[in-house]
């Protein structure tokens, strides 16, 4: 495993990040949509530097699996459908910009709720991502393509509590 990112350049990186994110609401009330759960550590870590008024929500996204792959659209989970963005300006935060999938399943699911505006802010973004024509509106790092772990990103349940973000080398992964 090696160090991709120290626990100093994350600090640093998440708070050039929520600078942005606050000249971009200053002076209005956000609503913060954290995907679970490789999110929690950054919504933990960003609402803590914002100063505004703000609600936090988290959602849970599934898709239909055969052996391991994704079948048809990620969809949110329905008991979580019923929180209040009408209106809201909402952030939608996750751990990272990978496909893309994840957020280009879930905006339109969000706008349909009648949000004010939604945005999206992601930790982490792949240099050769997106299959999708969206890409996250707030980036904490640009990061190469390789399979990343720690601040809330695991590996079968396993490394999640690292402090630190870090790639897997091939032999890691089984
Ligand atoms: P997407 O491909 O939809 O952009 O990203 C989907 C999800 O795949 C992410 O939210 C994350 O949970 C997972 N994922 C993608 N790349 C990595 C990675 O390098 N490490 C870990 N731990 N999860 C990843
Ligand atoms: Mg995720």
């Amino acid at each position: 495993m090696k160090t991709l990112i120290t626990e100093d350049q994350l600090r640093e990186g998440i708070r050039r990040m929520a600078g942005e994110i606050q000249k971009h609401y200053d002076g209005k009330s956000l609503t913060i949509v954290g995907v679970l759960s490789g999110s929690i550590t950054l919504v933990a870590d960003l609402i803590r530097l914002l100063d505004l008024p703000l609600r936090v929500q988290l959602i849970q996204a599934r898709c239909d699996r055969a052996k391991g792959v994704c079948l048809g659209p990620l969809v949110i989970d329905e008991d979580l459908l019923s929180f209040g963005v009408r209106g809201r300006n909402v952030l939608l935060v996750d751990d990272i910009f990978d496909t893309g999938r994840t957020l280009w399943d879930l905006i339109p699911q969000i706008d349909e709720l009648g949000p004010a505006s939604i945005r999206s802010a992601v930790l982490l973004m792949k240099e050769k991502c997106c299959q999708v024509a969206i890409k996250p509106d707030f980036v904490g790092f640009t990061i190469p393509n390789e399979f990343v772990v720690g601040y809330g990103l695991d590996y079968q349940d396993r490394y999640h509590n690292l402090p630190h973000l870090a790639a897997l080398e091939p032999n890691e992964m089984t």
